[in-house]
């Protein structure tokens, strides 16, 4: 062995010197293995006394080990676990096998506290006898981590959960009744309450029956608006997590809510009036199909009462747009209060209201009727200004089987059309006539409406002449239809349905067209040579482009504007839209004549002829005829001739037949006269 191995040899030995394995065996030195373990161990005896603690077990507990040497290991123990932990533990002594297992136990501290630890057990054998080895950690803060982030994801998950139902369009009640269990599940709730603001139940509660807890109530709200308010009880104080879960499942229940609000108000939209509230027709027709169905199994009918307003435009005209509205509104409520409850009360537009009534019988329809009709009468305040409005009701009553909704509706629309022409403000009751009148009226908006395509109206005319020295100084226009089969109707019975069906506004077009152009070419052009006058309805007045018509007809046949002149009649002037007006001021400028018709028989109102732009008046044939005879008819006569005469307007007597009557009018000093003594109307002017 050279000196280099030696010297090797011996630093070896030095080094294994410092460290012999016989020393790190001693006592001592395990003893330090134990207190430099990174978790807290505990050893006792098999008798339960504390034999050794090391550094952190102390730190853990809060025990200094000179303090627990000697001691009942229980001591570390929760008083609840005690027993438990001891009979574990004489199991583990009286065990053959030493064993060794991890599992989930409380320590207690000196304070009191507990916490809880992941613990290895297992018995040893020493020389001096077997000894319990607990080694273990404080997991308490790692778990309430894991809680804490399970608990989120359940709340999280609970939230889309609610979500997407809401979305879905989960029915109200069941989505409150989800958002109460799924605070159950993720809350440590006592008892939950949602409520909607205003009702008078929550929409979903629960409760366990014990009082105390904490109490927290967030608002279900968006923005601006609360729906109600979501309130939970809970064993103790709600955290920040818990808090902020509160709050999303209140902003679902509010979206839910937010969009129920706008969809019951969209469906409210669709079925009712915007101005009045009441039922609109859509609602109207559903509750008369509901009606007429209950009409088969019971022996009560269904009835409609369909109540038009009598003149309401005149209102419109008179007061505005505004006041109009307000006494549609009040009209309505006036309605509802006079209606049974479970009777509808619809607007199907304009001043036209209906009321549907299931089982009934025709005296209790007559009677409501009369109800209705009454409280229309009654008189309303609008702006301070006093109102007294009638209606024309027509009722119809119908059974499953034996009509439609929509016959229904006609009938009873008939039957007011029939209350209004015999003389408004009246009740009238559909019945077999009526329905043949109906018919017959829409049989004639039909053919008219054919005769005017295929050329069966022409015109006649009627001169106008002097009282003074009888020259025809004009021709009235008066339309006429040749019906098919030779029979020629007159303007009183077609000139009605035209006004209804609006063909009006075409057959005036082509009756004026007409009228220029026979007077242009029987007269030339001549500004000085004979008129021609033509009836204008109130449909064709309303008419936007009214003045470019009766341009384009001047223009056409090159008959001057001073040669035409317009008859038009009081209720038309009175009931005229802004439009109609308008247009009257326009064909004034034109140099266009307006000549007020049937006067007398309207208003009668002296001040509609100086407040409207007429050139002349004609005088009604009911008070021609009776001239002499009436005393009052020759003074009314005599009256409208003379303040014709002061406010410079041409003064017309129609219908004159007998020579009398005209030398009467003559001794009154009406100038212009229209009648058979002269001449009867016909196709050419004479
Ligand atoms: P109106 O404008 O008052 O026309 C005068 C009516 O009295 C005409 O009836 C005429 O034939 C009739 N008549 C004339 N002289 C006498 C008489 O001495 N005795 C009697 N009993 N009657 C006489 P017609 O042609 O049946 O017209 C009835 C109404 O139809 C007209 O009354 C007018 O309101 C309307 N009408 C006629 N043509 C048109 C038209 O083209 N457009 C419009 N919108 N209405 C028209
Ligand atoms: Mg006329
Ligand atoms: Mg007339």
């Amino acid at each position: 062995v050279d000196g280099t191995d030696e010297a090797a040899g011996q630093q070896r030995t030095r080094l294994f010197d410092r460290a012999p394995v016989e020393a790190l065996l001693a006592p001592t030195a395990l003893r330090a293995v134990l207190e430099g373990l990174p978790d807290a161990t505990v050893a006792s005896g098999s008798d339960g006394r504390i034999v050794f603690v090391n550094r952190l077990a102390e730190e853990q507990f809060g025990w200094r080990s000179g303090e627990l040497i000697g001691q009942p290991v229980s001591i570390l123990w929760p008083e609840r676990l005690r027993a438990r932990y001891t009979r574990n533990m004489q199991l583990y002594f009286a065990t053959e096998h030493p064993m060794r297992f991890t599992l989930r136990a409380y320590g207690l501290r000196r304070d009191g506290s507990e916490f809880v630890g992941e613990m290895s057990w297992g018995v040893v054998e020493t020389d001096a006898g077997p000894l319990l080895l607990a080694i273990g950690r404080d997991i308490s803060e790692r778990r309430a981590t894991e809680a804490r982030l399970r608990r989120q994801s359940r709340q999280q998950a609970a939230i889309a959960a609610l979500g997407e139902r809401a979305l879905a369009g989960a029915d109200l009640a069941d989505l409150a009744a989800e958002a109460v269990e799924r605070m159950q599940d993720t809350l440590p709730v006592l008892a939950v309450s949602i409520r909607k603001a205003g009702a008078p139940q929550p929409l979903a509660a629960w409760t366990q029956g014990r009082g105390g807890g904490a109490a927290t109530t967030v608002d279900i709200r968006t923005g601006e608006e609360t729906f109600g308010t979501l309130s939970v009880r809970t064993v103790s104080e709600l955290g920040e997590d818990e808090q902020s879960f509160l709050r999303a499942i209140a902003n679902v229940l509010a979206t839910a809510l937010g969009r129920l609000r706008d969809e019951s108000r969209m469906r409210h939209e669709a079925l009712h009036d915007p101005l009045t509230g009441l039922a609109n027709r859509t609602l109207c027709h559903d509750r008369l199909t509901h009606a007429l169905a209950r009409s088969g199994r019971t022996s009560g009918v269904a009835c409609v009462l369909f109540v038009d307003l009598d003149s309401f435009k005149r209102v419109n005209d008179l007061y505005g747009h505004a006041a109009g509205d307000a006494l549609l509104v009040a009209i309505g409520q006036r309605l509802v209060a006079t209606v049974r409850p479970a009777d509808t009360v619809a607007r199907l537009g304009g001043d036209e209201f209906v009321v549907v009534c299931e089982d009934v019988d025709e005296p209790a329809a007559v009677a409501l009727g009369e109800r209705v009709e009454e409280a229309i009468r009654e008189p309303l305040v609008v702006d301070d200004a006093e109102h007294r409005l009638s209606a024309s009701i027509g009722i119809a009553l119908g059974r499953a089987g034996h009509t439609s909704p929509d016959a229904l509706l006609a009938d009873a629309d008939a039957a007011a059309y029939r209350a209004k022409s015999e003389g408004r403000s009246r009740v009238e009751v559909f019945d077999g006539r009526l329905r043949k009148h109906a018919l017959e009226r829409l049989h004639t908006a039909a053919a008219l409406e054919r005769a005017l395509s295929l050329g069966q109206l022409r015109l006649e005319f009627q001169p106008i002449l002097t009282l003074a020295d009888d020259a025809v100084i004009g021709h009235e226009a008066l339309l006429r239809w040749d019906r098919p089969g030779g029979v020629m109707a007159a303007p009183a019975d077609f000139i009605p349905v035209a006004e209804e069906s609006a063909l009006i506004v075409e057959i005036g077009a082509w009756a004026l067209r007409e009228a220029c152009r026979t007077s242009a070419a029987a007269h030339g052009a001549d500004p000085r040579g004979p008129t021609i006058w033509v009836n204008l309805s109130g449909r064709q007045l309303a008419q936007p482009d009214l003045p470019e018509l009766v341009a384009d007809c001047l223009q056409e046949s090159g008959l001057p504007a001073s040669r035409l002149r317009l008859e038009l009649t009081e209720t038309v002037l009175v009931h005229a839209p802004a439009t109609g007006i308008r247009n009257l001021a326009e064909l004034k400028r034109m140099d266009v004549t307006l000549v007020l018709d049937d006067f007398g028989t309207g208003y009668s109102s002296l001040a509609h002829l100086r407040d409207f732009p007429v050139d002349g008046v004609k005088i009604d044939r009911t008070f021609i005829a009776d001239l002499g005879r009436s005393a009052g008819d020759t003074a009314i006569v005599a009256a409208i001739v003379s303040l014709a005469a002061a406010l410079g307007l041409d003064a017309v007597a129609e219908g004159v037949e007998e020579k009398g009557q005209a030398a009467l009018l003559r001794e009154l000093g009406c100038p212009l006269a229209q009648g058979f003594l002269f001449a009867r109307p016909g196709p050419r002017m004479v």
